[in-house]
């Protein structure tokens, strides 16, 4: 896409909210940013609030076979698990890639435009590789670039059921066997303009203190990103230190896998030296408040983090919700209750978490701003639905993070391509086509 010039009644720049701004795009970047331009001419007119696209650091993108399914009831993360192993049985490159289609398009009308999708389902159920050893990230990739997002595919390492305890059947097509055999399958994936690949370490639940080493060698070697979930539960912290004596982050340090490319996942359970840890070696941390909530994991520490000075960032995780303003008011909201303090992190701050620390995250480092060099990712909200409503001038970013739903966005451009359009995706029927694909895999053939 070249050569666009397109007006925005009210747009979030680094300086604040800006009236009539004028912003020419040019191979999926933007080349010039005025602010006070009058409308007029042969000029592309956006009305609204427009800011930069919102990046979900933490998807899975099967999950959302299961929204609405699973949150009734009793239970917690771990009979979750069982229901989520269902449907990770079910899944073929085929049928994946219809899902994560229909999942990463919802993604896009809520205002997400960069994806990071944490991808550990490799291989046949029986654990043995397709034709094509890539074949599911394949599928991930094309259905990526089908919804118009953009995407970080994140391949996990997954080698073990926990310390000391083999791989379950439903976890065998998750394993690669072994780390080096995981590398030279990463290595087949490359980088493109609207794809980085990046790595992930599933959890230090499921891969080994020496294994962990050789990815995140691995993954320096490449500079690529690289995240693991960290600390999602208490009962991953006591097994760990059974196996260890130490914390996830704490064997994470020590098999030097904590960079400025590293984004710990949760890291709801942190020991105050995990955090010195994560603020020393400038990770990242992804809060998924909405999974977080419905699986009962516990609130993190995302005030002491803040204060080390580590960058948040958001997730929707297993999109029980897929609502970017959502997960960034719930930073603050649950600390809120957490602390029995308001005002922790302001509305800016929490626009930051849901745009360039999580661009950042996921190895998009221009990505994030509204400003002259930066991708060309764009969202915009309508002033005029009943949420947004009598809101103007910098009150906008605070009403924006604290009351708007993915339900306002009606435009999204990512690369400089406009894939939303007045509240409808331009080339699919979300709708129907997360109702076909649900179906597919639910009631398909195991
Ligand atoms: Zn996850």
């Amino acid at each position: 896409m070249t050569g666009r010039r397109i007006w925005f009644e009210h747009a979030a720049l680094s300086d604040g909210v800006q009236p009539d701004v004028l912003v020419c795009i040019d191979d999926g970047a933007i080349t010039s940013v005025e602010s006070g331009m009058p409308p007029g001419g042969d000029v592309e007119q956006v009305l609204g609030l427009t800011v930069p696209g919102l990046a979900n650091a933490h998807s899975h993108a099967f999950h959302r076979a299961l929204r609405g399914r699973t949150h009734a009831g009793a239970g917690d993360f771990w009979t979750w698990r069982d229901e989520m192993y269902e449907i990770a049985a079910r899944l073929t490159p085929e049928n994946y890639l219809d899902l994560a289609r229909a999942t990463f398009a919802e993604m896009v009308l809520a205002g997400y435009t960069c994806v990071g999708e944490f991808h550990y389902v490799h291989h046949r159920p029986d654990g043995a590789p397709y034709d094509n050893p890539n074949a599911m990230g394949a599928a991930v990739i094309a259905a990526a670039r089908d919804a118009g997002i953009r995407l970080t595919l994140l391949d996990a390492c997954y080698l073990r059921g926990g310390p000391g305890t083999p791989l379950t059947q439903a976890q065998l097509r998750f394993s690669d066997g072994d780390v080096q055999t995981w590398a030279d399958r990463v290595d087949l994936l490359v980088d493109d303009d609207d794809v980085h690949i990046g790595a992930a370490i599933h959890s230090t639940r499921a891969v080994d203190p020496e294994s962990i080493a050789m990815v995140a060698h691995h993954a320096g070697r490449r500079a690529m990103p690289l995240h693991a979930h960290v600390s999602e539960q208490l009962a991953e912290n006591e097994q760990i230190n059974a196996e260890h004596g130490c914390s996830p982050t704490a064997l994470l340090a020590a098999a030097g896998a904590l960079s400025s490319r590293f984004t710990a996942v949760h890291a709801t359970h942190l020991l105050p030296t995990d955090i010195d840890d994560l603020a020393a070696a400038n990770c990242t941390c992804c809060f998924c408040p909405t999974t977080e909530r419905d699986l009962a994991d516990g609130i993190g520490p995302s005030a002491a983090l803040r204060a080390a000075g580590v960058r948040l960032a958001i997730g929707s995780d297993q999109h029980a919700v897929i609502d970017p303003f959502e997960e960034m008011r719930a930073i603050e909201m649950n600390e809120r209750l957490h602390s029995m303090r308001r005002g922790t992190h302001s509305a800016a701050d929490l626009l930051a978490a849901g745009t360039v620390n999580g661009y950042r995250s996921l190895g998009w480092d221009a990505g994030g701003a509204i400003a002259v060099g930066q991708l060309a990712d764009l969202v915009t909200v309508s002033l005029d639905g009943v949420r947004l409503a009598g809101h103007s001038g910098d009150a906008l970013v605070d009403a924006l993070v604290f009351a708007a739903a993915a339900a306002d966005v009606t435009d999204v451009i990512i690369g400089g391509a406009t894939i939303v359009r007045g509240g409808a995706h331009a080339t699919i029927d979300v709708a129907s086509e997360l109702r076909r694909s649900i179906t597919a895999v639910r009631e398909g053939e195991r």
